[in-house]
């Protein structure tokens, strides 16, 4: 079957999503709103697992996928209006129900917030930076009476040496630093070193506090976050 827009190309999945006239006019003014150099992340757009990691920070990572599917969604649905229902090719519109739904998706996940959504249509990183600012602060201000953040670092050197350390800080609910340590570690992969800080991190924690004490901790090694939920249960 022919393409219902272009008539020229056969209708595939491929053609639809990516390389109709259509929907590459779709895929334009998304990148317009997030503020893309359109030449280079076009490319990418093919190979979809790219696109979805293409920031390098996460909650804009997470976002950015669900505008993706999206806009893909969108795409989908309006071929199957023109096709089943007759209605019209509209970039505009299809662009505005995009926007719409990955609000509504976001807001749903809880990555931005209702009070920041007022620039999504204008400024759609403002929003997300904007809506962590505020979780994170609330974060600070819940009932934990200390955050703890930990971190290692580990780099390999020539002919199978290695460096690394360790790190961390201890700050109370209101945010002010109480404690912190860093230092050399012994450990021989990157989880190794992210592991040893953060049980550098609880001895401190039970020798300088106690037991009794609920703590929120974090750490930027998901596998690290990982292990502990299976250490755990
Ligand atoms: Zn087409």
């Amino acid at each position: 079957m022919k393409c219902d827009v272009c008539m020229v190309f056969l209708e595939d999945l491929k053609h639809i999503l990516w390389e109709c006239t259509f929907a590459i006019q779709v895929w334009r003014k998304i990148l317009d709103w997030w503020g893309f150099q359109q030449r280079q992340i076009f490319q990418c757009l093919n190979d979809t697992w790219v696109a979805i990691n293409w920031f390098k920070v996460l909650d804009l990572n997470q976002v950015w996928e669900i505008v993706l599917i999206a806009t893909m969604w969108t795409l989908w649905l309006s071929r199957n209006n023109r096709i089943f229902s007759g209605s019209k090719v509209n970039v505009g519109e299809t662009v505005k129900l995009i926007k719409l739904r990955s609000q509504e998706w976001a807001l749903a996940r809880n990555l931005i917030l209702e009070d920041a959504v007022i620039w999504w249509e204008s400024n759609p990183i403002g929003v997300i930076t904007r809506s962590q600012a505020v979780l994170e602060e609330k974060l600070l201000k819940c009932d934990y009476e200390l955050i703890c953040f930990s971190d290692g670092a580990w780099k390999e050197g020539n002919r199978g040496t290695f460096r690394s350390g360790i790190g961390g800080v201890i700050k109370s609910r209101e945010g002010s630093t109480k404690l912190y340590f860093s230092g050399p570690s012994a450990a021989t992969s990157a989880f190794e070193a992210e592991f040893r800080a953060f049980e550098e991190l609880m001895l401190l924690v039970k020798k300088v506090y106690g037991k009794d004490l609920s703590i929120m901790c974090y750490t930027d090694c998901l596998n690290l976050v990982h292990t502990l939920k299976t250490v755990k249960e």
